[in-house]
């Protein structure tokens, strides 16, 4: 069984591609096989024609939103969302993309959020960390500490779109850190959240 659908609390998510440029300490696919009984490991990335047979069969209309968000990083798969993304939209759906915000480095373009601003609501950014130093420390991204300016850049590329966009961190990286995170947050005009850290004993 491949779960490129799944539901998690009120949305409905696709999980497109388990590939990432992070290698983040705190990812969940380092404790986890899936979220919430459904396991996310994927044998083959699926294609937009997939994703939008199966969303065909469903019914829409219960779910808060449509989340790009399963086990890697979404804008991996830019070209599945460029078409499952306007599906979405046909449908009514409101939509949202949770992402490392590298994008732009991963797909070698020069704003992505102008590409997705059509038929994408949200778009979650996952801040991290209030250096390029430490961001790199933590989340070990392919393209060096060069991610971390690539991500404040898309985060502000968002918000210039009219994508409502959140950066969130988690709360184990500290007060001081978690106060340098809400004030970069605030100078790309985005919105700033704390998650909470997915620990082994919650339930995969
Ligand atoms: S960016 Fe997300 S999917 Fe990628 S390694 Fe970090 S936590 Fe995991």
């Amino acid at each position: 069984m491949q779960n490129y659908v799944y539901e998690f609390e009120d949305s409905l998510y696709l999980n497109l591609t388990n590939r990432c440029s992070n290698d983040c300490d705190f990812c969940i696919r380092n404790i986890k096989t899936g979220v919430s009984g459904h396991k996310l490991w994927l044998i083959e990335e699926p294609s937009a024609a997939t994703v939008i047979a199966e969303l065909d069969k469903m019914d829409l209309a219960p779910y808060k939103e449509v989340v790009f968000c399963g086990f890697g990083e979404p804008t991996c798969a830019l070209s599945v969302i460029e078409e499952v993304g306007p599906y979405l939209k046909s449908r009514g759906a409101r939509t949202r993309i949770n992402t490392n915000g590298q994008s732009n480095l991963i797909n070698e373009i020069e704003n992505t959020a102008e590409i997705i601003a059509p038929y994408i609501d949200a778009v979650s950014v996952s801040l991290n960390a209030g250096s390029a130093e430490k961001y790199q420390e933590i989340c070990h991204s392919e393209f060096g500490t060069e991610a971390f300016n690539a991500m404040l850049t898309f985060a502000r590329q968002c918000v210039a779109a009219g994508i409502n966009t959140t950066m969130s961190v988690v709360d184990c990286i500290g007060e001081e850190e978690i106060e340098r995170c809400a004030e970069l947050a605030k100078q790309t005009g985005a919105h700033f959240r704390v998650r909470k850290t997915i620990k082994e004993s919650d339930r995969y």
